[in-house]
């Protein structure tokens, strides 16, 4: 990986997407974007190299913020095709339940290059799957991070309760509380970064209401508080989860994780779709975020997120592809299109626009993670930029590259920069043997099934 230049000038692109005028392009020195160049203009940092981005429509680079890596084996999974999320989960447990090191290793390796192929430069992962033989499954995500070069927040999830004990989940695939919190602490001890660019950061993240118990998720609150992390954990997904919650613990999911001391702004929930209009304003007022996955709520048909409305009560709102057992691909740029389409149907032409899909997988991803200095052109902010090219043929004839990007679909990222250094060029991850990768990872999957 090499790093850009004392100072590299990306001029003058096909659009940009930023608040301020960058029609000129973008300056970037030590990790940073140090220079927005308005129409027309030179850069007035001197001794500027030039990278030229005509042909390219630059993003702030797209942050995800719900997946679950391992699932990329089991992607259209017969067992599990045509089934909501409960039988769903059902007929997937048993299978994950025998995820070996190796095959999470290379499905996070191939996950990491699909997302970044398609504009992602932090990444969230929620992995929750830990069978005997797997403790090491955060660590070994971040290697594969670090040797790739993306940004990433890692949760550390979870199962501790088994359907013996009530819970969705088979024994085999849960932990005790012990276990669980003494991984957290030393997760968070080995790895976590504090502070603006930081590279990995790890958050605590109990799977569901159904599948941890109350006391995992006090807990996980109090050792979020203490260490001044992030929690996550999947919220409001289907109809069955809110049935499951009144039965077992006779409130409402939002009920429960108020009662559980996770009404704060950092407490960031996948999915969020079935909350009353009171649950929305008090979700507001405590500033939780919510990650917003369309194309896994489409094909489990969970349900629709209100996004503007959340966002009117002052709910951070992001994107996430979601597991790709449920999605079944990492294709963040994908997702904008699936966000936009989804939303704008529900809410109407005029209350979403492309630039509000866009914001939702860049500014908004990144205040749910709590980080103000990712998924912004501006300056002072993180040089983590997603560079896109509209050569296919289905982008030929549009009139704004932008909305092209969003509405024409099918973009890829033709260069990808984190941190100031190219972790993406021409369309190819350096140093990564994609060929050698589809080969293993697919007996890996095919030895996960049988
Ligand atoms: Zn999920």
């Amino acid at each position: 990986m090499k790093p850009s230049a004392s100072a590299l000038w990306i001029k003058r692109p096909l659009a940009v997407f930023s608040r301020e005028d960058a029609a000129g392009g973008l300056v970037v020195r030590d990790g940073r974007i140090v220079e927005l160049v308005p129409s027309g203009a030179q850069p007035k940092a001197p001794e500027v190299q030039v990278f030229d981005a005509a042909q390219l429509v630059v993003l702030p680079g797209l942050v995800n913020i719900h997946h679950h890596f391992y699932q990329t084996l089991t992607r259209a999974c017969p067992p599990a095709l045509d089934k909501p999320l409960f039988s769903w989960l059902q007929a997937l447990y048993p299978i994950w339940a025998r995820l070996t090191p190796e095959a999470h290793r290379l499905a996070t390796r191939l996950v990491l290059a699909e997302l970044a192929l398609s504009g992602a430069t932090t990444v969230s992962d929620h992995h929750y799957v830990f069978p005997a033989g797997l403790e090491d499954a955060i660590d070994i995500q971040v290697e594969e991070a670090e040797r790739l070069g993306l940004r990433a927040v890692f949760t550390r999830g979870s199962m501790s309760l088994s359907e013996e004990d009530g819970g969705l989940p088979p024994r085999q695939v849960v932990q005790a509380e012990d276990v669980i919190m003494a991984d957290c602490e030393r997760l968070v001890a080995r790895y976590h970064q504090a502070g603006e660019g930081a590279m990995i950061q790890i958050a605590l993240a109990p799977c569901s209401p159904f599948s941890v118990t109350r006391d995992l998720m006090c807990a996980s609150a109090e050792m979020a508080a203490q260490h001044d992390l992030r929690l996550h954990t999947h919220l409001a997904e289907t109809q069955d989860e809110e049935a499951w919650c009144q039965e077992a613990f006779g409130c409402s999911p939002v009920d429960y994780l108020e009662d559980a001391g996770w009404l704060s702004g950092r407490s960031w929930l996948a999915h969020g779709i079935w909350f009353s209009d009171a649950e929305v304003a008090r979700l507001g007022r405590h500033q939780v975020g919510v990650c917003h996955c369309p194309s896994s709520n489409m094909i489990l048909a969970s349900g629709i997120c209100r996004v503007p409305e959340l966002e009117v009560a002052g709910i951070k709102v992001g994107l996430g592809v979601d597991g790709s057992a449920s999605n079944d691909g990492s294709d963040m740029l994908g997702e904008v299109r699936q966000a936009f389409l989804l939303q704008r149907l529900t809410h109407g032409a005029d209350k979403v626009s492309h630039r509000d899909a866009l914001r939702w997988a860049t500014e908004g991803s990144a205040a749910c993670l709590g980080r103000p200095e990712l998924g912004r052109i501006a300056v002072g902010a993180q040089a983590d930029l997603a560079l896109c090219r509209l050569d296919e043929l289905r982008h030929f004839g549009a009139g704004d590259p932008l909305a092209a990007l969003v509405l024409c679909g099918g973009a890829k990222a033709d260069r990808v920069m984190v941190q100031g250094r190219w972790i993406v060029e021409d369309g190819a991850l350096p140093g990564l043997d994609l060929d050698r990768l589809r080969h293993e990872h697919q007996a890996a999957a095919r030895a996960l099934l049988t």
